[in-house]
């Protein structure tokens, strides 16, 4: 596998040093602060007098940085400190939707970990900080009833695992800066009825429906929500095919 870019920013505070001894999940989590870099939670972390670290952080435009190497702990996850690896992931707003660039990079890192420490991502082997501790976190991952972002039958987390999966068995193509999104493109959709919504989330407000399985035009993705052109709102495209 190609060696991602990954900038070396250990921390020289909140940095335990213990090697763990075992690794048996890698942990996702958002740093709950819109719009905040990469850099900027790493150095709260070094500087703060809370116990908080973590082992990676991803920023808004995909960029990677390590804070702790992964076979040491971090303080990141609570009791799931000691067997698992964490990545914090920066996040433009509140609905807590990644955007695509570091949605392609935490896929990646994440594949990557998960070849490392022999982990199938979708047995267990990848794990949200909610599923330790109900934690809403990271928003985007956790379902709509349990007040984060995600449909209530999970499509954004599923779909990620799925595509650390695919990433793995691609043995990598691996990016050393993230592939730049496509102004636009079209999908059809596939289901008798798709809500289109005020923002990328089902937090948003309900604002139409589609009921054509037509053809539409996306002119922005947020993690796996897509704007429609011609600005009714936005809609979830796990229920699209793209063409
Ligand atoms: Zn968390």
């Amino acid at each position: 596998m190609i060696a991602m870019q990954i900038q070396n920013a250990y921390l020289t505070h909140n940095r335990p040093k213990t090697r763990r001894s075992r690794t048996t999940a890698i942990a996702v989590h958002w740093v709950a602060n819109p719009n905040s870099t990469a850099m900027a939670n790493r150095n709260y972390f070094n500087t703060t007098s809370r116990a908080v670290s973590s082992n990676y952080i991803i920023g808004l435009q995909g960029e990677i940085l390590c804070c702790i190497p992964d076979e040491e702990t971090s303080w990141c996850t609570n009791e799931a400190n000691s067997y698992t690896v964490s990545v914090e992931c920066c996040h433009p707003d509140w609905t807590g939707c990644f955007t695509g660039k570091t949605y392609t990079s935490l896929v990646e890192l994440t594949a990557q970990l998960c070849q490392k420490y022999h982990l199938d991502p979708q047995n267990g082997g990848v794990i949200r900080h909610y599923d330790v501790t109900r934690k809403i976190c990271p928003k985007w991952f956790v379902p709509a009833s349990r007040g984060g972002s995600d449909t209530n039958d999970e499509r954004h987390w599923k779909q990620f695992l799925h595509d650390v999966a695919r990433q793995m068995q691609r043995g990598s193509t691996a990016i050393s800066t993230p592939a730049a999104e496509p102004d636009s493109y079209r999908v059809r959709v596939t289901v008798d009825a798709l809500r289109i919504r005020k923002g990328a989330g089902t937090s948003y407000a309900i604002t139409g429906c589609i009921r054509d399985k037509g053809v539409y035009t996306i002119i922005k993705t947020c993690g796996n929500w897509g704007k429609l052109k011609s600005g009714a709102g936005w809609i979830c495209l796990g229920y699209c095919r793209k063409l």
